[in-house]
């Protein structure tokens, strides 16, 4: 078969277009990928905080919760005392300069440990010691109980608020793994919750009764779950 002079120019032209395209095509995406590449780096390095935050409000993810808690506040949080938790649950807040949700420090700081565990669970004295406090008042700690450790190592206090109900009285002596108190602090269904938006166990320890003298609870406690894995 014979090629016409026209079909050997369309021919000519095609390929000739096609070859162009590709050449345009490579040096177009080429550095577009690049910068593509580059910006997807850069926005996963500072939005990992806000993804997270994201993922933790996924309600299709019944896992997102926990996976939330364990990525940003268990690893930065080393419970390494030498005294029990006063309830098992999980740590809602940290003691410290409280973080807003891009995981950033906020001017609030938090002289406790939040630990949230199933509703009303009891809580527990961590260490022999005399109730010194046993208060019912309305207050933004709600119930609160404190208690005067004195130990031949150490004397310090701790105190537990949102309590939904207060089983100790002023003066009673207790030892390690005596019921205090419920948790409480659900607004709306607890009494005298306090200033609190969930239910959960505030807990503070201090060197001495006055709240200046807090310090991290982390120090103090352990978490039995965690030694036993
Ligand atoms: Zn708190």
């Amino acid at each position: 078969m014979a090629i016409s002079p026209k079909m050997a120019y369309t021919i000519l032209t095609r390929v000739t277009k096609k070859k162009n395209l590709k050449i345009i095509l490579i040096s177009i995406l080429t550095p577009v990928g690049v910068v593509i590449f580059i910006l997807t780096l850069i926005i996963t390095i500072l939005f990992a905080p806000i993804n997270a935050f994201l993922e933790f409000l996924n309600p299709d993810d019944i896992t997102s919760l926990s996976s939330f808690r364990d990525k940003f506040l268990k690893p930065s949080l080393v419970l390494n005392g030498r005294y029990p938790m006063p309830v098992d649950g999980n740590i809602t807040s940290k003691y410290g300069y409280r973080n807003d949700p891009f995981g950033r420090p906020t001017a609030e700081f938090h002289r406790g440990l939040d630990i949230q565990p199933k509703h009303h669970s009891p809580i527990i004295s961590i260490a022999d010691g005399e109730v010194i406090k046993a208060n019912t008042n309305i207050s933004s700690y709600g119930n609160y109980v404190m208690i005067k450790h004195e130990l031949v190592e150490e004397t310090f206090y701790t105190l537990s608020a949102h309590l939904s109900q207060v089983l100790v009285r002023v003066g009673q002596k207790v030892v390690v793994g005596d019921v205090i108190g419920l948790e409480g602090g659900e607004p709306n269904k607890d009494t005298n919750p306090g200033s609190s938006t969930g239910h959960h166990l505030h807990f503070e320890v201090r060197t001495t009764p006055n709240k200046d003298s807090s310090v991290d609870p982390a120090l103090y406690i352990f978490d039995k779950e965690e030694n036993s894995k």
